[in-house]
């Protein structure tokens, strides 16, 4: 846990959003400033950086959101119509919150 992460803060509860999901280790919450008419960051618990810091024992936690992004798709009945997946990798990347995150855009 980073004490000055944003969305550490949401995992500990200390700010709120809007949840969707969460189990032991991911979290899905909605964005807060929507690009798409559904438009959810789903987020492991562990503080990671970005997607340049993965190391061989994040593969699975990497593997599960994407799983669980195809399946919230589903439950937003984006499945059909369409969907982006995107990890925005460091500034030049347009992150801004520098805790791992993949955002599922789509419902246009
Ligand atoms: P990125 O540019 O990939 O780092 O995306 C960070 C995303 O987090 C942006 O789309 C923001 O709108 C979103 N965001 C920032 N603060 C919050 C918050 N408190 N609750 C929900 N989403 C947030
Ligand atoms: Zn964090």
């Amino acid at each position: 846990m980073d004490e000055k992460c944003v969305f550490c803060k949401i995992i500990k509860g200390e700010t709120s959003a809007d949840f969707l999901y969460q189990d032991e280790s991911l979290v899905v919450f909605k964005d807060i400033r929507p690009h798409a008419p559904v438009h959810l960051l789903i987020v492991p618990r562990e503080h990671i950086r970005s997607l340049n810091d993965l190391q061989e024992k994040d593969k699975e936690i990497v593997c599960k959101m994407v799983v669980m992004a195809q399946e919230m798709a589903k439950k937003q009945s984006i499945a059909q119509s369409g969907y982006r997946l995107v990890f925005n990798v460091e500034r030049g990347g347009g992150q801004v919150i520098f805790h791992l995150h993949l955002h599922l855009l789509g419902g246009w």
